[in-house]
């Protein structure tokens, strides 16, 4: 861009944004002052703010790129303002339906939670309990032994702990193990996960120095032992859960790693992201180990998140052997990040569907999702035409072959075979239509897809398929 040019686009951006009205001049002015009779003085204010704010955010989006109706810059129109009171008194936090095909989708929630879980959640929270309080013996109880019990069972570890989510729980273990001290990663798991969880970064956060060893696409374990010394208090070993690194590489196995800390007595923590207790001849994922395999590898301490493939709440889950877990629970961060009885009443409903003798995880709804036969998949698909030509005929859909992932950073390279519902967005466009279903009344979110909307019928269950068509008849009655 040219020095003439871009002033003169500054000129023009500016003349734009002086259009936007004054918050006193559209409250003073003879439309919306009739509104006064009905909103409370300090709404109506509020109100007028936010359209303001949205205003200018949108025009500073494209007032470089479209034709600007300058009408609707300076005009605020009462039924605006009527349309954001109305819609400010439904929750901002509500139910969509996942047509991504993403299973474990951080943000939109990661794992629904099946029947048994809501119930205990909803008795949780209405009812006292004995949350803290010891039935027996009329004392002061433990919150965690809620769920030790099962976490033992399942994983065969020592010891458990629950807290608040995953990253609290890698850095209550660095902080009370190794605070002060060195930690040796190998550089190859120096993830960054979403929502800027780094582990570096984790790690200065604990006070423990990063020892990083080896390079990023091989490490050995003469690295590991040279890093050693003095100063070491704790092995880490990082599942690099949402990438992997391929080609010539060497990684040294938890089971390598744990006889080295064991010769040098360190713990050897491994924080393995997205825990799975299914063996892989039930879940299909291959090469993925359960937490009770890494356990028996040797692993002193794990931690994953209850919310991923597991199945369950957020959470962090801390499983391992009861020296170290004794000094997390006793360390005042672990107050800090504790779990709240909601969730704890969620993720022990979620658990026991793991136990030994009483295993019915297939049920829980992500699971359900990741277990999927093509067959169903293909039933549901045909189910969803048909109830999209009976509520919908303008829709122009056919059923076409994808691929869905587990998401959650879990799994990157494993695409799972699946149908999906193809619809036209004609007259729209793919990314005006995907646009209007996030605006509906219970939104959808959808994948695009060679310009076409792609339903993912993986994560989908059949009360969407009955809801999809009513929901997408409503978008094109109000749009064509
Ligand atoms: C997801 C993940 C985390 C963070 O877990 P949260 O429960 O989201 O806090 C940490 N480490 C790894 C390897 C992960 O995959």
């Amino acid at each position: 861009m040219t020095e003439m040019t871009s002033a003169a686009t500054k000129k023009r951006r500016n003349k734009l944004l002086r259009m936007i009205p004054a918050v006193d001049e559209v409250l003073n002015s003879p439309e919306i002052s009739k509104l006064q009779g009905t909103y409370p003085r300090e709404t109506l204010r509020y109100a007028v703010q936010q359209i303001i704010q949205a205003k200018r955010s949108h025009l500073l989006q494209v007032m470089d790129s479209e034709e600007i109706n300058t009408s609707e810059i300076k005009i605020i129109d009462p039924a605006q303002i009527d349309a954001f009171i109305a819609r400010r008194k439904e929750c901002s936090l509500k139910r969509v339906i996942n047509a991504t095909g993403i299973i474990i989708h951080t943000n939109i929630g990661r794992a629904p939670l099946s029947e048994n879980a809501v119930n205990a959640v909803m008795n949780a929270a209405k009812y006292y309990t004995n949350l803290e309080f010891d039935l027996l013996t009329g004392k002061r109880g433990d919150r965690y032994s809620h769920v030790t019990g099962l976490l033992q069972e399942i994983t065969g570890a020592e010891s458990g702990l629950v807290v608040n989510n995953n990253a609290a729980a890698v850095l209550l273990c660095l902080a009370t193990l190794a605070k002060g001290y060195e930690v040796i990663v190998s550089r190859g798991e120096l993830i960054e996960i979403g929502g800027s969880f780094r582990i570096p970064e984790i790690l200065e956060q604990s006070g423990a120095r990063l020892i990083e060893i080896g390079s990023t696409n091989r490490t050995h374990l003469k690295d590991y032992e040279n890093a050693l010394n003095s100063q070491t208090r704790l092995i880490l070993k990082v599942h690099t859960s949402n990438y992997r690194v391929v080609g010539f590489t060497s990684e040294v196995t938890l089971s390598e790693l744990s006889r080295l800390a064991a010769k040098h007595e360190l713990p050897l923590l491994y924080d393995m992201g997205s825990g799975n207790f299914l063996p892989s001849r039930i879940s299909g994922l291959k090469d993925e180990p359960t937490v009770q395999e890494e356990v028996a590898n040797g692993a002193d301490i794990l931690t994953f998140s209850g919310d991923k493939l597991l199945g369950g709440p957020q959470a962090g889950i801390i499983v391992g052997k009861r020296r170290y877990l004794d000094r997390l629970k006793k360390n005042p961060l672990n107050r800090a990040i504790r779990i709240d009885k909601m969730t704890l009443a969620a993720l022990e409903a979620t658990l026991k569907t793991y136990a030994p003798g009483q295993e019915n995880s297939v049920f829980l709804p992500a699971v359900q999702m990741l277990i999927k036969s093509p067959d169903e998949l293909k039933q549901q698909a045909d189910i969803l035409i048909r109830n999209l030509n009976e509520h919908c005929p303008a829709v122009n859909a056919e059923i076409v072959k994808d691929v869905s992932q587990v998401g959650g950073g879990a799994y990157p390279l494993y695409n799972i075979p699946t149908y999906a519902v193809s619809v036209d967005p004609f007259p729209l466009s793919a990314s005006q239509f995907e646009r209007k279903l996030r605006f509906l009344e219970i939104p959808v979110i959808a994948r695009i897809k060679n310009d076409r909307i792609l339903f993912d019928l993986r994560t989908l269950n059949d009360e969407d398929l009955s809801l999809l068509p009513n929901l997408l008849a409503d978008l094109v009655k109000n749009d064509r």
